[in-house]
């Protein structure tokens, strides 16, 4: 068994995005990416922050844009119309939690499709699925980057997603889908959840619940990607996969498995907006 490390793939992603942003900035474009936030939850700020630093450590310009916790819909949506429009922006991601009585839907829409990068709108998703350019979330992107970067094989092979919501579980499903693994979706209402996640050879686990998936719940021999990020009561964080799954399979771990790719992707996403924006 082994541990799926994501560091070592984030980091190559992050060199390679930095060489290019440097040139890019020697030609004089400033490659800048935009994160509208309007809320006080601890988790997206700690991920607000996380992806400033890996940017600077990129030499991409992260812009934060602090609205306050009860900003109404018209007040995000002035801010995103204007980011969508200003040419030295490349790339805009708009972080959840919303403030209370906004819905999301009024204002994914208003990221345009190239500046979209982590691929949140609905004309990103329906891009994606009909097989037409487009970015796929970043977080679904990583699980298939550590998939590929240790080589394990998708044709054919039975793949269990837990998890079905637009930025993670359902675009997981389809890229797995796309690669000719046989898909299965399981969810909140799925019944013996364990009956389908063993018959997994591949296991990605998106639900936000600690110790969700146990030994007993996993074959032997199985691959399985815990995408669940959730903070413990002593301020730790951890997947939705009990620690103990590694002696049988392989795992990713958390901290430091997709967590770290998703935030390279993001950034990556973001010089591939340059490209299209300025040719
Ligand atoms: P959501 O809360 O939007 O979706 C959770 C999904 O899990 C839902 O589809 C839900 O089912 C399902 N679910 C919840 N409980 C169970 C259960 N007991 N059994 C089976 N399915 C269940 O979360 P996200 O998709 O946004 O995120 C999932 C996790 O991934 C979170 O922990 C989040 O923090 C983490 N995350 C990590 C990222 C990273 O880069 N590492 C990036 C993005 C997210 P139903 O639809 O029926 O409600």
């Amino acid at each position: 068994v082994r541990l799926l490390d994501g560091k070592p793939i984030a980091h190559a992603i992050r060199q390679k995005v930095q060489q290019q942003a440097v040139a890019y900035r020697e030609a004089g474009i400033i490659p800048t990416l935009a994160i509208v936030i309007a809320t006080t939850d601890a988790q997206a700020a700690w991920y607000v922050r996380s992806i400033c630093k890996a940017a600077e450590a990129c030499d991409i310009n992260a812009l934060v844009i602090e609205l306050s916790s009860d900003a109404k819909t018209d007040v995000i949506a002035a801010e995103l119309g204007s980011l969508a429009n200003d040419p030295t922006i490349h790339g805009i991601l708009l972080q959840t939690p919303l403030p209370d009585g906004v819905v999301i839907d009024d204002l994914l829409s208003l990221i345009p499709s190239e500046k979209d990068i982590d691929g949140a709108s609905p004309a990103s998703a329906g891009q994606l699925l009909y097989g037409l350019p487009a970015f796929a979330p970043a977080t679904a992107e990583a699980v298939l980057k550590i998939l590929e970067y240790y080589e394990v094989p998708l044709p054919g092979r039975r793949a269990v997603v837990v998890g079905r919501s637009r930025i993670v579980g359902k675009p997981v499903a389809h890229l797995l889908l796309e690669r000719d693994a046989t898909v299965t979706i399981c969810h909140s209402r799925s019944r013996d959840l364990g009956e389908h996640t063993r018959t997994a050879d591949i296991l990605v686990v998106a639900a936000g619940k600690i110790g969700l998936i146990q030994h007993g719940d996993v074959k032997s021999g199985a691959v399985v990607v815990d995408v669940g990020t959730n903070v413990t009561e002593d301020n730790k964080l951890v997947g939705d996969v009990a620690a103990d799954v590694a002696e049988i399979a392989d795992l990713t771990p958390v901290p430091g498995g997709v967590g770290p790719v998703t935030t390279s992707l993001i950034l990556q996403h973001t010089l591939i907006s340059v490209d299209k924006l300025t040719k």
